[in-house]
C-alpha cells in the first residue's frame, strides 16, 4: 500500500537494544537467566521467573528477539528525542506484561516501559496510553509511584482477562497518586461506548497532565473476533483516538501489542499507520463485506472496519458499567487534577 516509504515516510533499522539499557528496567539476574535459557541452560530459577511456562516458552532466539523488539521501540524514542520525527511506530513491540524479573504474558522485555524510563530521564513528560485488551500492568506499575509519566490503561476488567489487575482504585501511590488511571471496561464494550470513556477520562487528563511526548500501546486484541478477548470495538476506534492524541501536536511513539486475529490486527496497524503519519485511509471508497463483521481475512473494502450491530440489552448493560467506571475514576483522580 505504499505506507513504508514516500513523502515524510521512512523505514528505519533499528538496533538490538544494549544489555546496559535493558538495566533499565530489568534486573542483571533475571537477564543473565533469559539469556542462558535462550542457549539452551535452564536454571532452576528461571521458571520461577516466567521462563518456561505456557505463555512464555523458551526458544532459541528468545533473548535476541526479545532486545531487538526492545532496541525498535528505543529506536523511535531516540529519532523522537533527536527531533528527527514526531511519530515512530514499532509494530513488533507493546511488551506491557514484562515484569523487572519475571516474563508474563507472550512478553519477555518491556519495550515500553523502557522507552518510557529513557523518555523520563530526557526530562520528558510521558503519556503512556495503553489500548490494548489487556491490563498494561508491567509499565503501569513501573510508574505506580511517579508523577512525570502518567499511565492511562483501557483494557476488559480484570475480572474476566488477564493478568486480572487495573481497578479503578488503582490509582498510583503517595505523591503520584492521581497519575496512573486504569479504565476497566465490560465484555462486549463497543466503539461508540468506548469512546465516550475515552473522551470523558483521557482527553480531560490528557490536557491537564500537558505531556512533552506519548508512549502508545497499541494492542489490537481488543477488536471483535479476537480469539483470546472479549470486546467488540472495530478499528475506527484506534483511528480516532489516533487523531485525537495527534491534536495535542505533540511526538507520538507508537507500538504494537496484542491482537490474535492477524488478518483484523494488521489491517488495524495499517490503518492506525496512515493516520499516524498524517495521511487518511484513501482506500475506503469501495463498499465491502468481510472484517470484523463475519471475522474473514479476505477483506477487499479497504483499511476501515464496517459498522457492527450493537444489540439493545447489549447496549444497556454495557453503557450501565461503563457510566459507573467513569464516574468512579472521576471522583478518585480528576480533583488532584483539578478538573
Ligand atoms: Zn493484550
Amino acid at each position: 500500500m505504499g505506507l513504508l516509504a514516500g513523502e515524510n515516510k521512512a523505514e528505519v533499522v533499528p538496533e538490538p537494544a544494549e544489555r546496559v539499557v535493558l538495566k533499565k528496567f530489568h534486573t542483571a539476574r533475571y537477564l543473565h537467566t533469559l539469556k542462558d535459557a535462550a542457549e539452551g541452560k535452564f536454571e532452576p530459577d528461571a521458571l520461577g521467573m516466567g521462563i518456561g511456562t505456557p505463555d512464555c516458552p523458551v526458544f532459541s532466539g528468545m533473548y535476541d528477539y526479545s532486545a531487538w523488539a526492545c532496541g525498535a521501540t528505543l529506536t523511535g524514542a531516540n529519532l523522537i528525542l533527536s527531533g528527527q520525527v514526531d511519530a515512530a511506530f514499532n509494530p513488533s513491540g507493546g511488551l506491557h506484561h514484562a515484569m523487572p524479573e519475571r516474563a508474563a504474558g507472550f512478553c519477555y522485555m518491556n519495550d515500553v516501559a523502557l522507552a518510557c524510563t529513557v523518555l523520563a530521564e530526557a526530562g520528558k513528560r510521558v503519556l503512556y496510553l495503553d489500548v490494548d485488551v489487556h491490563h498494561g500492568d508491567g509499565v503501569v506499575y513501573a510508574f505506580y509511584d511517579r508523577s512525570d509519566v502518567m499511565t492511562i490503561s483501557f483494557h476488559e476488567t480484570g475480572k474476566m482477562l488477564f493478568p486480572g489487575t487495573g481497578f479503578e482504585d488503582e490509582i498510583g501511590a503517595g505523591q503520584s497518586k492521581g497519575y496512573c488511571v486504569n479504565v476497566p471496561l465490560p465484555i462486549g464494550t463497543y466503539d461508540e461506548a468506548y469512546m465516550k470513556a475515552f473522551n470523558a477520562i483521557a482527553a480531560p487528563l490528557i490536557k491537564a497532565f500537558e505531556p512533552d511526548v506519548f508512549v502508545f500501546e497499541l494492542g489490537a486484541d481488543a477488536l471483535a473476533g479476537d480469539p483470546l478477548a472479549h470486546l467488540h470495538l472495530t478499528n475506527n476506534v484506534y483511528a480516532d483516538i489516533i487523531s485525537t492524541l495527534r491534536g495535542f501536536d505533540k511526538p507520538i511513539l507508537a507500538t504494537g501489542g496484542g491482537g490474535y486475529h492477524i488478518g483484523n490486527t494488521v489491517r488495524a496497524w495499517a490503518l492506525a499507520w496512515t493516520i499516524l503519519a498524517g495521511g487518511e485511509d484513501k482506500h475506503d471508497m469501495s463498499i465491502g463485506v468481510g472484517g470484523v463483521i463475519s471475522e474473514s481475512t479476505e477483506w477487499q473494502g479497504g483499511l476501515r472496519d464496517r459498522m457492527l450491530v450493537v444489540s439493545k440489552q447489549q447496549q444497556e448493560f454495557v453503557t450501565s458499567a461503563i457510566d459507573t467506571t467513569i464516574e468512579k475514576i472521576k471522583n478518585a483522580v480528576f480533583p488532584i487534577h483539578s478538573l
